[in-house]
């Protein structure tokens, strides 16, 4: 029996000891005494491969095993039943079969947390946050991309503008207390599109304005946005995101970082988007039904951006060096925004849903 040392919880001196069992006891002879363990008092730790064992006990006595072997031959002659799940573990912990099962047991307890726990937690906050902190975060926002020249003055006349915002006010929101507020400006750099911002400020592009075909297919577009601020879409993204990128770098320190920036996350939060989109469309439907508008007009429209996109698509491959602003993409702003096509064109379920929503 290699060498065992008892520490008596008084001094961190150890005293070289021997251990036996009698009338299934444990007894320890050390520095001279003797002492009778209770069962309940033996807890082991757990094996290393080349470290040392320690059984501590009460009172901040314990063995230290210089041989594990030994450990374990005390232990199997004890039989204390307590002991039994903690040594089956012991056993196993450290092969395959085991740490595929931990690591899958994880992963699944992640998947878990991300999707079912984080969409509750998100939007138990957004409903929460303070409409002034929405008010200021939006105007943030604005002003930042006022100052890039991201966006820049419509280019419509007064007199468009106050048509399109007069009929959109004329028409019947499915909720009256959604904060709306319509902003026209010009982006370029954007393209074709609309977004939310938190607060209800809505920004409506004259390049989307000046690609549809009738005004209804503009109410069926700012039905959308509206849908997705009455969901509070666009403050649950952000804190969505935030809270992965914190719980990210946090476990994984810089590496997640750099997983973050390589956009890692917004692979998963591409569903996320996807369910957003979704709920906005049927936000959508349930408001043009509320004004006789056919849901068909916004399926059309979104054809018409599938048929831009897809040009888009070819001017780009077609010359030599791509455009370098997507307009996916409003990243001067670094702001997650609630956009008709958040991270893909429209999908063919989507103008499908709304060809179907139109017959019913
Ligand atoms: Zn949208």
């Amino acid at each position: 029996m290699a060498r065992i040392e008892f520490y008596d919880g008084t001094s961190a001196l150890a005293h070289e000891a021997q251990v036996s069992v009698y009338n299934g006891k444990l007894i320890i002879r050390a520095n001279g005494q003797a002492y009778t363990i209770e069962d309940q008092d033996i807890s082991p730790t757990l094996s290393t491969p080349n470290g040392r064992r320690f059984i501590n006990l009460s009172n901040n006595m314990a063995l230290e095993f210089h041989d594990n072997a030994d450990a374990e031959r005390l232990l199997d002659s004890l039989n204390v039943p307590h002991l039994r799940q903690m040594r089956w573990f012991d056993r196993h912990y450290r092969t395959w079969p085991f740490i595929a099962g931990a690591l899958m047991t994880f992963v699944g307890l992640v998947a878990l947390l991300y999707f079912f726990a984080l969409p509750v937690v998100a939007e138990r906050i957004a409903d929460r946050m303070p409409s002034h902190l929405l008010d200021d975060m939006s105007q943030e926002a604005l002003t930042q991309m006022e100052d890039n020249e991201t966006l820049q003055p419509s280019k419509l006349s007064k007199k468009r503008q106050l048509a399109l915002l007069t009929q959109f006010n004329a028409l019947k929101k499915p909720d009256t207390k959604v904060p709306f507020k319509l902003h026209f400006y010009s982006a370029p750099d954007i393209g074709p599109n609309a977004f939310a911002l938190p607060s209800g400020d809505v920004v409506l592009l004259d390049e989307l304005v000046n690609l549809t075909t009738s005004d209804d297919q503009t109410m069926g577009v700012l039905s959308h946005e509206l849908g997705h601020v009455a969901h509070r879409h666009t403050m649950r993204g952000i804190i969505q995101n935030s809270i992965v990128s914190f719980a990210v770098a946090s476990w994984l320190g810089d590496y997640g970082s750099t997983l973050v920036n390589l956009g890692a996350s917004s692979l998963f939060s591409e569903k996320y988007s996807r369910d957003f989109e979704r709920d906005a469309d049927n936000y959508a439907i349930k408001m043009m039904r509320l004004n006789s508008i056919s849901p068909a007009v916004l399926a059309d429209f979104f054809v018409i951006m599938e048929q831009k996109h897809e040009t888009k698509k070819t001017d780009a491959s077609s010359k030599a060096n791509p455009p370098s602003k997507d307009s996916s993409k409003t990243s001067k702003s670094n702001f997650n925004l609630g956009d008709l096509f958040a991270n893909h064109p429209p999908t063919t379920e989507r103008i499908d849903t709304l060809r179907k929503a139109a017959t019913q």
